[in-house]
């Protein structure tokens, strides 16, 4: 079926990563031919937490597949049902992340990715190319191109850059430089036989005072191994330059709070490192011939660090943009804002409030002031839980009275809970 409408495809997909996946499954049935391309094959490692949030798993539910939900046909996972904040006096609360029933996983994106890939490809829409990586792409008047390392050019009507924190598609079509107040650095390691989980298989965020503007994590996965890793504000390692990975073995070996559960536990692997575009600030993310999804369009949750719900939603809105703009054969940079527009529209105000708890979360007294809080009330539970519930925050968000709770809210504290 190619070459389509006298240019190798329809739209070429750069990434198939979770957001350019999505987009692959969602535009299934449209008739568009796709390349899908990425530098690795599949199945392929990528730096990350491995948290799906219940969040995930409803933008999963919502890509129209024939063979029934999605998610609940892939094996390599394990339910969580809450998500526990360590605050720096070591008090936590444990806020419950299930849903409408929809709980949370965790599941190495070795095996999550592989299962959305293989999904995306099934499709005789779509045409995937992997083990090569882009080197360029370019915009002109009749078409795009994406040049390949080993000197393919590939042309299309729209190019996607569903390609990561380090877009090439961005890089090259925008110019635009890493923002280190909207950026984090993150670190992970892989263990195995860490103890002390609850029953509840909760993720762990851990607010150390030493740690921030950082945080420790600590998540269960299957085969009693787990993810372990650091994540911090890139302004604060750019002015003081901490040893995040002296840093992270620290917490494991030293810390009170956290080294008794690590005294059977083997590392995995050696430390590795990746960037988190987060989504606190508005960009640019179309112009002429081209989208940007996913971690290319910054759209990470700047408390949670989380950002695979957000890129599948990317993925989704780029579908149901690209059906019209093909219908109406209009690829130029004005139309697409319609995109950046409706991306905004559906996340920016959880993406500001999470943006506000992050500052929150930065400062110790504050920190152990909110976690107490949440202890205490489900208002501020709801309001910290909102970085794994996306719909649960815009309807407290329209209330008035939630603001009011979060600031009243004084007396009756229950108990709380030493780790
Ligand atoms: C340390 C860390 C921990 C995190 N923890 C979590 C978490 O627990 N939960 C969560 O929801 N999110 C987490 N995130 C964020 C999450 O990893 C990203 O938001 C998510 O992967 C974004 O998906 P994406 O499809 O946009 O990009 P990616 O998943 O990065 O996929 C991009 C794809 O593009 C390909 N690619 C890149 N460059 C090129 C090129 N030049 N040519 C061809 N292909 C290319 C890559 O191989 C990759 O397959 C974490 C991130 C980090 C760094």
């Amino acid at each position: 079926m190619w070459p389509v409408n006298s240019l190798d495809f329809d739209i070429a997909i750069v990434g198939a990563g979770p957001a350019g996946t999505a987009a692959c499954l969602a535009l299934e049935g449209s008739g568009l031919s796709i390349a899908l391309i990425d530098k690795d094959g599949f199945p392929r490692d990528k730096i990350c937490g491995d948290a799906l949030s219940p969040d995930v798993v409803s933008q999963l539910n919502k890509l129209p597949l024939d063979t029934g939900p999605l998610f609940d046909q892939m094996q390599e996972k394990i339910w969580c049902r809450a998500v526990r904040f360590v605050a720096p006096n070591f008090k936590h609360v444990d806020l419950q992340l299930t849903k409408n029933s929809i709980t949370g996983y965790v599941s190495k994106r070795w095996d999550f990715d592989h299962y959305m890939f293989e999904q995306a490809v099934k499709s005789s829409n779509v045409k995937a190319i992997t083990g090569q990586k882009v080197n360029d792409v370019s915009v002109h008047a009749s078409h795009a191109e994406v040049q390949l390392e080993d000197g393919t050019k590939i042309k299309a009507a729209m190019v996607l850059g569903g390609d990561g924190a380090n877009s090439v598609v961005k890089r090259k079509l925008q110019g635009e430089e890493i923002d280190r107040n909207h950026h984090c650095a993150g670190l992970r390691v892989y263990y195995e036989n860490v103890h002390g989980f609850s029953d509840d298989n909760a993720v762990e965020l851990h607010f150390y005072k030493d740690l921030l503007p950082g945080y420790f994590w600590v998540f269960p996965l299957p085969g009693n191994h787990a993810n372990v890793g650091l994540g911090m504000h890139s302004a604060h390692i750019a002015k003081r330059k901490p040893n995040l990975k002296k840093m992270l073995a620290e917490i494991i070996e030293q810390h009170p709070n956290v080294a008794p559960r690590f005294k059977d536990a083997k590392p995995l692997e050696t430390v590795k490192g990746f960037g988190l575009p987060l989504g606190s600030k508005k960009r640019k993310i179309s112009g002429e011939r081209y989208l940007l999804l996913g971690d290319a369009a910054s759209l990470i949750n700047p408390l949670s660090g989380e950002g695979i719900g957000n890129a599948i939603r990317s993925g989704r809105v780029a579908a149901e943009y690209l059906v019209e703009a093909f219908k109406a054969n209009s690829f130029t940079a004005s139309a697409n804002r319609a995109y950046d527009r409706e991306i905004y529209h559906r996340m920016w105000k959880e993406l500001q409030l999470n943006y506000w708890l992050q500052r929150v979360m930065r400062n110790p007294t504050l920190c152990n002031f909110v976690v107490e809080r949440a202890i205490a009330s489900p208002s501020v539970q709801k309001m910290v839980l909102s970085g794994f519930d996306v719909d649960n925050i815009k309807s407290q968000l329209r209330k008035p009275s939630f603001y009011w709770h979060l600031l009243r809210q004084n007396n009756g504290h229950k108990k709380s809970q030493a780790l």
